[in-house]
């Protein structure tokens, strides 16, 4: 099946944050408390009942105030990082690429909120487990679009088939380029690339996302070397712990039997 996946088109958002909203209805999260900082972003980062939230990112550029915003959410990576941590296999995959979680599966480890390259994942103390966004598998079975994309009255917003997302992408930032030369995709081929797509008219750092996500080394390392021979290395410890228990207990006797000797002449 072919993926599907989410375009964000930033030239079109006017931050109304309704897709915030209709996130939250649709998922049933509860309110969280926040603290007004000065800007209209609300909350500061997602959170673990926020899996959606609209960043506004303010400059003087030519002497006049410019706000960028933009949506943020799992970008739902063709590779994702989060599943290959996962101990419990509590993420997968969907045959459309989504990537969600079995929250039955998940032990609360947030090994998957170290692992994404976007900082998506969060944990939720009260119930031990970490929460994001699931593309709206539930809607999407029963031929719905996602919540924030029904919600978007402006066409920020379009759910479909990733190759046909991109080709809207590619013409929408190639119609840009006169008015903005630094027009450009994101989520095309960053981290390997993602279901989430969106159209930028600057710098991806310029909206708050990473210039250049990065799986860890130390996530790689965890999936390509050390995870497979998990079994193997639990094994191991425990040989090593029986090993070493024997040698102290025959070390100590052998120790205890010289000072004897040693006392007695
Ligand atoms: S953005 Fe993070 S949480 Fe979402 S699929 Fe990618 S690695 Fe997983
Ligand atoms: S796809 Fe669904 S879960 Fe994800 S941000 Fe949109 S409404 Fe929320
Ligand atoms: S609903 Fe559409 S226009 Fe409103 S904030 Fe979300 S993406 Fe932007």
């Amino acid at each position: 099946m072919e993926n599907l996946g989410l375009l964000v088109d930033t030239t079109k958002c006017t931050g109304c944050r309704g897709c915030q909203v209709a996130c939250k209805q649709w998922n049933q999260l509860p309110a969280e408390p926040t603290t007004f900082k000065g800007t209209y972003q609300n909350h500061p980062d997602l959170t673990a009942n926020n899996f959606t939230i609209l960043t506004y990112h303010e400059y003087e550029e030519d002497g006049q105030l410019k706000w960028y915003f933009t949506k943020r959410q799992c970008m739902h990576c063709l590779d994702p990082a989060c599943m290959k941590v996962c101990p419990q296999k509590a993420i997968s995959q969907t045959a459309t690429g989504a990537v969600v979680r079995d929250m039955a599966k998940c032990v609360g480890c947030q090994y998957c909120t170290y692992a994404c390259p976007f900082h998506v994942p969060k944990y939720n103390a009260s119930i031990d487990k970490v929460t994001k966004c699931s593309l709206c598998v539930n809607r999407v079975a029963e031929g719905l679009e996602p919540a924030c994309v029904k919600a978007c009255v402006t066409g920020a917003l379009q759910f479909g088939k990733r190759d046909e997302l991109l080709a809207l992408a590619k013409q929408r930032v190639d119609s840009l380029l006169s008015l903005y030369p630094r027009a450009n995709i994101y989520g095309e081929t960053e981290a390997g690339g993602t279901n989430i797509l969106y159209v930028l008219t600057d710098f991806p750092g310029k909206y708050g996302l990473p210039e250049d996500p990065k799986v860890s080394p130390v996530t790689i390392a965890w999936n390509d070397y050390i995870k497979p021979y998990g079994p193997w290395l639990i094994a191991l410890t425990a040989a090593g712990s029986i090993l070493s228990f024997f040698t102290t207990r025959l070390l100590g006797a052998g120790k205890a039997a010289h000072e004897e000797e040693k006392f007695h002449g």
